[in-house]
């Protein structure tokens, strides 16, 4: 391995035997350090008291524990808490743990900012800096989860940036989040929604068959999908729909459609219609979506009687269909709002 110098949070299991053979410790060393840090998740080297001083002072010498920091918290009065975490070259993400039951989802960034550039995002508006590394996004997951005493039930990348244009680091981050020796999360409790990239749609459903995937469509239509999600652009919505017809081929597991409702600009009852229509004869199910308030002036959620006329034409045309609880609204709960008034703090 490389000797530059990495955390240990995030690191692959087998580098870490690499490490243990290279310093002529047993291999066995190796899986006590990882049940130090994902399993009892100590604060420090010192605390893995199993491991002698030579080999702990060997670990600070090569490695960080972990390099990001929990610069900023917001608790909600619903449980809902958002971090952001800060890394050392100054760059931030957020991560949101959400209480259900005894079990956390936990909703994380794979990239600073966005390239996306959805108009009613604050993360889109505040565009793209950079890919997160896959250690980076393994300690967001370890950090967030830290904080809380909950075990995670749900995992979903649906913070910060599109993850299948990180595809490389976010496919490294699931094999240490999933690996038994690592945060031991099952790929069928990991969810990466998209905003669809075709050719890493298919990908991950050939990586990662068990991994859950969601493509937020927001429009049944592409000239109106290409207004709210500009990469359709570069993707048009038939691309989309044969990347989605590929990948419920190779994994014949349902798919969710998400679908965020804006007031007069995709809710209106043709919309309903049009998309009952595109997901006919497929296995999907659509999850609506109102929208939040911080979607500027253009952008205002739809109101409930509004979201639930959706909801109804959808399931009069056979079409399994829900409407996400919002949670965290008093925390600027929506993806990015933290971070653009830290970054505009700055
Ligand atoms: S909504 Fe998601 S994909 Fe769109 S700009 Fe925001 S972070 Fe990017």
């Amino acid at each position: 391995m490389s000797m530059d110098k990495h955390s240990l949070v995030g690191l692959l299991p087998q580098d870490m035997s690499s490490f243990m053979e290279s310093v002529g410790e047993p291999l066995y060393r190796a899986r006590q350090v990882t049940e130090w840090i994902y399993r009892k998740k100590v604060p420090s080297f010192d605390h893995m008291s199993t491991l002698p001083q030579s080999l702990r002072d060997a670990l600070k010498k090569n490695f960080f524990l972990a390099q990001g920091k929990i610069v900023h918290t917001l608790t909600s009065h619903d449980g809902t808490v958002k971090y952001l975490v800060a890394f050392p070259d100054g760059q931030a993400v957020e991560a949101v743990s959400i209480p259900q039951g005894k079990r956390l989802t936990l909703c994380v960034s794979s990239q600073v900012g966005c390239a996306v550039g959805c108009p009613y995002c604050a993360t889109g508006k505040a565009g793209f800096t950079r890919d997160l590394e896959s250690q980076e996004i393994v300690e967001e997951v370890w950090m967030a989860q830290k904080a809380n005493d909950q075990r995670i039930g749900n995992l979903v990348f649906m913070g910060m940036g599109e993850p299948l244009l990180n595809y490389t680091n976010l496919s490294r981050a699931i094999l240490v989040l999933n690996h038994p020796q690592g945060m031991g999360i099952g790929t069928r409790h990991i969810t990466v929604s998209t905003t669809g990239v075709p050719s890493k749609m298919v990908q991950l459903a050939r990586d990662w068959e068990q991994v859950n995937l969601a493509v937020s469509l927001h429009a049944p239509d592409n000239d109106l999908r290409t207004e709210l999600v500009p990469v359709s652009r570069a993707w048009p919505l038939r691309e989309v729909m044969e990347a989605v017809d590929e990948v419920i081929g190779l994994t014949n597991r349902r798919m969710t459609v998400e679908y965020t409702l804006w007031n007069g600009i995709n809710d209106l009852v043709s919309h309903a219609h049009a998309l009952a229509a595109l997901c006919r004869g497929r296995l999907l199910h659509v999850n609506l979506i109102p929208g939040n308030p911080g979607g500027g002036k253009r952008f205002r959620p739809s109101s409930l009687p509004r979201v639930l006329t959706f909801q109804g034409i959808l399931r009069e045309k056979g079409i399994p269909v829900t409407i996400r609880k919002e949670r965290g609204r008093d925390i600027q709960a929506a993806c990015g709002e933290l971070y653009r008034t830290w970054t505009q703090a700055e």
